[in-house]
């Protein structure tokens, strides 16, 4: 278990002050000036050197997209954008970083900013978070009050200035290229990338567009080193993460961790185990329902990092871990998580946009015994003809967790429809392979 000295967010149950003097007590703005004295290369190199990933969902390393920002800023500005749309289901880290850790953000905004030498950041905070969103505005007055933020940014040299632009609730508006339309004031649709937006991106000016949870964690890396930072976790995989358990556990919540924790460990120590115990799980989704969920015997060993899960044909995503156990019906599970990406589709690509109502249609019917025994390679096409097809990840995101049902719970599929094995009414199905998974269920 990670010990509290390795700790970053000290605050993240909200069981001590949220104001800025508190933060400061707990060590928050300290020795920034100094930090940001040692110059964008430094910052920008320990940040590489500390194999910080980006801790929206993507994973991408965070000191790599940093030096995308352009080393000189020319004639457009540059813009820092902080992704607070969290929207991804099972997940909910960033907004008590928004309620409870707030000057953690903001001083990695400012830290941030001077790395990539932006004097402007937007922080997009989701609809949904409105009292969240009045809270961090509260912290940002502070900010300015002290003189952390605004001219001469804490001393610096630097100036900044923090706005906070609420989104509508549109899950896509989490999508990086999304959320910069909607900050423009446009319809919240992905753009095509390349250019991305480190070069194009706000109102056609560099961009880096950086989740709550990554920006949060950048002053204590700094502070305490990158060395510190990457000897926690694994290679590629380090330092600590906030992992959110929630579902069928008796004791759903967020908790600071290691990164490559067991997935048991989390579940048993932190979210006091699963309802009915251990025995009784079903499945679990490792990183918000857009990841695909995991059957019991691998979740025995699994370990919570980006490259295990991968592993596994799964991913971390947002660390937003959802417990299934065997009270629940996993195909009904699985056909409202596909009405969700049907319902939050933004329509730009057809095989998103028809494909994630089809995939919702099919479950349904599978869900209630009225589909016909086609449907599941059909399901399966469906979800390839989505992935690698369409402008944003989303695509993925919408067919992988549809995979992940066919790839581990298919023979639930076929027992409740009474499909019947024996009868091919089509050359293409793979029958003996349904009654092997028959077979072995029934052994
Ligand atoms: Fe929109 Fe879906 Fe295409 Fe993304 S994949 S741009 S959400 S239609």
């Amino acid at each position: 278990m990670l010990e509290d000295k390795d700790r970053i967010f000290q605050n993240l149950y909200g069981d001590k002050g949220v104001d800025v003097e508190s933060s400061i007590n707990r060590g928050d703005w300290k020795n920034t000036k100094d930090i940001c004295s040692k110059g964008r290369e430094w910052i920008i190199s320990e940040i590489k050197s500390s194999e910080l990933r980006g801790r929206g969902g993507a994973g991408f390393p965070t000191g790599l997209k940093w030096s995308f920002a352009p080393k000189e800023v020319g004639s457009k500005p540059h813009y820092l954008v902080i992704n607070a749309d969290e929207s991804e289901p099972g997940t909910c880290k960033d907004r008590d970083i928004l309620r409870f850790e707030p000057q953690k953000l903001i001083e990695g905004c400012l830290i941030a900013s001077y790395a990539i030498g932006a004097h402007k950041c937007y922080i997009y905070v989701r609809g949904e978070y409105f009292n969240e969103g009045e809270n961090l505005q509260k912290s940002i007055d502070e900010a300015y009050r002290k003189k952390l933020i605004g001219k001469n940014a804490c001393e610096t040299g630097w100036d900044l200035d923090i706005y906070i632009h609420y989104g509508a609730g549109a899950y896509i508006c989490g999508e990086e290229t999304a959320l910069l339309e909607s900050l423009e004031g446009k319809k919240g649709q992905p753009r095509l990338k390349p250019p991305f937006p480190a070069l194009v991106g706000l109102y056609g000016c560099p961009t880096i567009v950086n989740n709550v949870e990554t920006i949060a964690v950048v002053p204590t890396i700094l502070r305490k080193g990158s060395k510190w930072f990457s000897s926690l976790g694994k290679p590629k995989n380090t330092g600590t993460k906030i992992f959110c358990i929630s579902g069928n556990v008796n004791n759903p919540c967020n908790v600071e961790e290691e990164m490559g924790i067991s997935l048991k460990e989390l579940i048993e120590k932190h979210a006091g185990g699963v309802i009915g115990g251990w025995e009784n799980l079903k499945a679990v989704i490792p990183g918000g329902s857009s990841m695909p969920m995991l059957p019991k015997d691998i979740c025995e060993n699994i370990k919570m990092d980006f490259d295990s899960l991968v592993e596994h044909k799964s991913g971390l995503g947002t660390a937003g871990i959802v417990v299934i156990n065997k009270d629940q019906d996993i195909i009904a599970c699985m056909a409202r998580i596909a009405r969700f990406y049907k319902h939050e589709s933004c329509g730009q690509c057809t095989p998103c946009r028809e494909g994630s109502g089809w995939m919702w249609r099919m479950l349904e019917r599978m869900r209630k015994n009225e589909a016909s025994r086609e449907e599941i390679e059909m399901l399966e096409d469906v979800t390839k003809q989505i992935e690698g097809h369409t402008i944003c990840a989303f695509g993925e995101g919408s067919s992988w967790p549809v995979q992940g049902l066919l790839r581990h719970f298919k023979k639930e599929i076929i027992k409740r429809n009474n499909f019947n094995p024996l009868v091919n009414t089509n050359k293409n199905i793979p029958y003996l392979i349904d009654q092997h998974l028959l077979d072995k269920d029934n052994a």
